[in-house]
């Protein structure tokens, strides 16, 4: 079928370009049959951990591949005709997978092998597979009856059509609203490159045009001074999908129904109970209670922060009215010039991509005491490059690929994903392939690619990711890398970003990039300090999708099929679930739900919490740096071995009390993000 060339634990080639000459589905269709054969040896074996528990682990190892490199196109390079085989392949697969889970024999040895736990003296990392293969078959209905499985895959049959239906109509939406601006005064205030951008976009046509995509929408929402034009930009945003060929209502109160019917069925009380168990969070009442903790810190905060902005918008702009949802993000920017005289455009002339990716491979070569070599291999685009990743010993590591420039044919958004996990090919041990997906702007002759600091902050995000899943060392392909509970997943990424605010880190590698002037100290101060500025509010923005998401997931079928599930308008759920975390009244025409990614088509249904969850870790996490010195060998070492290479081999709150001696408190989110020192001075006053 394909070629993947494995040299001792090197995976020397991708068969990216195999896989397009066959055909994604047929590719996909034989790897299945393969995966069926192997299933049927399984079954005729004795029912014993290697045989049963370990075969099932490697029994998709082709298929895995061919997915996963699909994937990897549809999401960077994919045309109509990839994009159309979505709903096939993922069907395929669903199906494989329920027909695998489903199978009574399979369940049969799998019970006996699990039955007989205790007299098998396993490893932790088998005894994790062990636990997690029964699970898996019990999660996907194997204790149900004839009927009871037959409902379940219809419904299963249906949900893996709706998710990539759902995330091609955001794109369509996205991409089918532009602005043409034709006259000069209407881009006061908007940032040069992105007029740049703009005007190149316009091309023959003339003028400016900005669109729905992030590196266009952002500077728009941020800097442009026209009123009118930024509100008809987020209004088209924000009413993505409500109306028309792309909407998305009926298909997500599908989804939610479906998701709902198919946890009663297998015996919880809600989609959220079920996703929960297999979660560090554990349950809905946990995630419900974590996200009332932390709103009872964030929403005095952020409702201050609004009556500021408010008061600022009429004394120094000359509002008449309240500030409305498409003032925020270019008041925050105004307010904070004036707070701290300082622009986070003023940090990208010292952020350029080049610099901060080599800061970056830097940083992680001397604190995880690893080597990146460039190298390359024919991939599905010119632009990407690719490095070798070595132990200090020189032993291969894996293989790192960055496809970083925005373009027509990739989805909106950054991310990391693998290409090959590290884990078990051909039954032996593979080192991996992770890639990084990034929308920056592509850099020309005369410009340089500059990011600004959330763009830095994105790189470094998406490389922390990719340490998770080139750091692996496990034996299991289902353990391995950032296979983990999703609550625990965004802990290296969101870990990593913590370096960018120290001086120590930044000076080596954010140089002006015509001066050659180190960023100034005083600049990333008021970095730093404008972090907190605004805190509250993103906090609180934070949380309500967060609660969003466990409303349409935690709250029993009957209630919502009472309210929201019975009407074509999701405002008066919406506002019902968030009351006090919305900060602003709601604006007709517009929805959170409904083009709310995230959870109805990308893996965060009930697992949105998550990000707050891991942000609650990362800052504990780092503190563990800043206590012994951020260099300090000791930790680093520790967190590379106790978490970045252990992937989901034991639980999460092991892992982690194992880094850093007990479980994380938000203490240190709060006090990073300034609510808990603007509270500690409030009681001292
Ligand atoms: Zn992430």
């Amino acid at each position: 079928m394909f070629n993947l060339k494995v040299q001792g634990q090197r995976v020397s080639h991708l068969p990216f370009e195999e896989l397009k000459t066959q055909g994604y589905l047929e590719c996909i269709e034989s790897a299945i049959r393969i995966a069926k054969e192997k299933l049927d040896k399984i079954k005729s074996l004795p029912a014993g951990f290697d045989n049963t528990i370990l075969g099932l682990d490697e029994c998709s190892d082709d298929l895995r591949i061919a997915s996963n490199l699909y994937h990897a196109i549809f999401a960077a390079h994919g045309n109509e005709r990839i994009r159309a085989l979505a709903a096939p392949i993922s069907q395929k697969i669903t199906e494989f997978s329920n027909d695998l889970l489903l199978d009574e024999a399979l369940f049969g040895k799998v019970e006996a092998v699990y039955q007989n736990k205790t007299q098998l003296s396993l490893g932790t990392e088998h005894t994790t597979l062990l636990e997690k293969t029964y699970r898996d078959f019990v999660r996907n209905g194997a204790q149900l009856n004839i009927e009871q499985k037959s409902q379940l895959r219809k419904i299963d049959d249906e949900l893996s059509k709706c998710a990539p239906e759902f995330s091609n109509r955001v794109l369509k939406a996205t991409n089918s609203f532009e602005l043409h601006i034709t006259l000069e005064k209407d881009l006061e205030g908007i940032p040069q490159d992105a007029i740049a951008e703009a005007k190149a976009k316009a091309a023959d046509r003339g003028g400016w045009i900005f669109t729905l995509q992030a590196p266009s929408l952002t500077p728009f929402l941020t800097y442009c001074k026209n009123r009118e034009l930024r509100k008809q930009m987020w209004l088209q945003y924000n009413s993505r999908c409500l109306v028309g060929e792309e909407t998305t209502v009926e298909l997500v109160k599908e989804i939610v129904k479906l998701r709902h019917q198919r946890a009663h069925l297998l015996g919880f009380k809600s989609h959220a109970e079920y996703v929960l168990e297999e979660r560090m969070a554990k349950s809905a009442h946990q995630v419900n209670n974590f996200l009332q903790e932390l709103k009872q810190a964030y929403l005095p905060a952020a409702k201050r922060e609004m009556d500021e902005l408010n008061t600022f918008a009429k004394n120094e702009l000359g509002f008449k009215d309240d500030v409305a949802p498409w003032d925020v993000s270019f008041l925050i920017e105004k307010k904070k010039e004036k707070d701290f005289h300082f622009s986070e455009e003023e940090l990208r002339p010292y952020f350029e991509l080049r610099q901060t990716q080599k800061g970056l491979m830097d940083l992680t070569e001397k604190l995880f005491k690893v080597r990146f070599q460039k190298t390359s291999f024919a991939l599905y685009h010119d632009l990407i490059e690719s490095y070798e990743v070595l132990e200090a010993s020189g032993e291969h590591l894996g293989f790192i690929h960055l496809d970083l420039f925005a373009r027509d044919t990739k989805q909106g958004g950054a991310w990391m994903t693998a290409w090959v996990d590290q884990g078990k090919f051909d039954q032996k041990i593979v080192r991996p392939h992770i890639a990084i997906v990034c929308n920056f702007r592509q850099p020309s002759e005369e410009h340089k690619t500059l990011l600004n600091f959330i763009e830095a902050r994105t790189l470094f995000h998406e490389f922390g990711h990719a340490l998770h899943g080139l750091f692996s060392k496990c034996t299991t392909n289902s353990l391995s890398g950032t296979n983990v509970y999703w609550d625990f997943v965004e802990l290296p990424s969101q870990f990593m970003e913590n370096w960018l605010l120290e001086q120590d880190v930044v000076n080596k590698f954010a140089t002006h990039y015509k001066t050659g002037e180190t960023l100034p100290p005083q600049l990333l101060k008021k970095l730093r300090d404008s972090q907190h500025f605004m805190a509250g509010y993103y906090g609180v923005r934070q949380l309500s999708f967060g609660t969003l998401d466990m409303a349409w997931h935690s709250k029993s079928l009957n209630e919502l099929e009472g309210s929201v599930l019975g009407s074509q308008d999701f405002q008066p759920f919406e506002k019902e679930s968030l009351q006090d975390l919305l900060l602003m009244p709601q604006v007709p025409g517009t929805s959170m739900s409904a083009a709310f990614s995230h959870i109805f088509a990308g893996g965060y249904s009930a697992g949105y919490y998550s990000y707050k969850w891991a942000e609650v870790m990362d800052a504990d996490a780092f503190e563990a740096f800043k206590e012994k010195g951020l260099f300090d060998p000791a930790v680093a070492q520790s967190f590379k071995s106790e978490i970045l290479e252990r992937g989901g081999s034991e639980h999460p709150e092991t892992l982690y009390k194992r880094f850093r001696g007990r479980l994380p408190t938000p203490d240190a989110l709060l006090r990073r993000d300034g609510i808990a020192s603007f509270e500690e001075q409030k009681s001292e006053s």
